[in-house]
């Protein structure tokens, strides 16, 4: 769901009209995005957050207007109605939290005070007020040549003292790649192979790697390259690589799982997915692994299309216990992490 429409839904039966302002070159896609509701409409933005407001302002009808930065997705209808009520009681209503920072006022990298943090809120949007009122506060505001961050400056500075009303700690705004960490994704992946081939070497994410026997399979037997691949299949809420390419299908049949790694990749952007990290635990008591992480990580790299501090392989044995301890085969292990695109 596209962000604006998040904050769309929260006002949804709540407002008579929702004035969406836009630049002019993205109207026909946001109004697209704004379809499925019939009470919201586009504006023209101008060249500030203020000048934007303003021309929203002329354009509304009602008698009070609720002013929502829609880099704020995750307000809920309680913190509308709290708003709400404030403008019916008080003429106006600045949604708020306690500061649980405490914050300082500096200068030139110097502390010049710290204020009392009780006194301190963090203000939020919705702003609520009369909409005849804040005109006429703009249109004074534009007399003088002032601009204000948001509308309580201006309502503070042209009309009277606005009126807190309650926030929510969760309607942050959206503004560094880390406030999106919502849209992260983990997956879990496991694999077993067993023993019993009489290939001298075993397949570890596409790196061929001297073994005793080989593991039994109808592909090449990359037991940590499927792991990986369900465990991205998994953290996009996709079906696991038995659906996707079943070893009764004989077109899989010696299949190159590098070949179907990349095949679930773009499974995965299709998704709107991308990896951030991986982490793998291979359990095998032979071969010795330790000289092959290098390259094993450089493989899954490239095709990843991560770097490889991002890809961590450990290797280890089961301590000759159960059937890796007996050396039966070879068991993986593996959780990823996607981000929204
Ligand atoms: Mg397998």
């Amino acid at each position: 769901m596209p962000l604006l429409c998040y904050s769309l839904s929260a006002f949804d039966g709540i407002a008579d009209e929702i004035l969406v302002t836009c630049r002019p070159e993205d109207k026909s896609e946001i109004s697209l995005l704004i379809s499925s509701y019939p009470q919201a409409r586009t504006v023209f933005g101008g060249s500030t957050r203020s000048e934007s407001v303003y021309f929203a302002l002329c354009e509304a009808n009602g008698d009070c207007v609720l002013i929502h930065d829609a880099a704020r997705p995750f307000l809920t209808k309680q913190t509308i109605n709290n708003c709400l009520d404030s403008v019916q009681a008080f003429g106006s209503g600045i949604c708020a939290i306690p500061a649980s920072d405490t914050i300082a006022i500096a200068e030139n990298e110097n502390i010049i005070s710290v204020p009392n943090r009780d006194n301190m809120f963090l203000l939020q949007t919705p702003q609520g007020f009369l909409r005849k009122k804040l005109l006429i506060a703009f249109e004074k505001a534009q007399a003088e040549g002032k601009s204000f961050t948001d509308e309580s400056g201006l309502y503070a500075a042209y009309c009277e003292r606005p009126h807190l009303c309650e926030g929510d700690r969760t309607n942050r705004k959206l503004t560094y790649p880390e406030d999106f960490s919502f849209a992260e994704r983990v997956g879990f992946g496991i694999d077993t192979h067993a023993f019993g081939t009489s290939d001298p070497f075993i397949t570890l994410a596409g790196i061929q790697i001297p073994s005793h026997q080989g593991l039994v399979a109808h592909s090449d037997g990359d037991v940590l390259v499927h792991a990986l691949m369900d465990a991205l299949l998994s953290a996009a809420g996709l079906r696991d690589i038995g659906y996707y390419f079943p070893d009764t299908d004989e077109r899989y049949r010696n299949a190159n799982s590098i070949d179907l790694l990349k095949n679930v990749l773009s499974r995965i952007r299709e998704s709107g997915f991308v990896p951030q990290n991986v982490s793998i635990s291979v359990l095998a008591e032979a071969p010795r692994l330790s000289a092959y992480i290098d390259y094993m990580k450089l493989s899954l790299s490239k095709v990843l299309a991560l770097p490889t501090f991002r890809i961590g392989i450990a290797a280890g044995t089961n301590e000759k216990l159960g059937y890796v301890g007996e050396g039966k085969g070879i068991t993986v292990y593996c959780i990823v992490l996607l981000n929204k695109r």
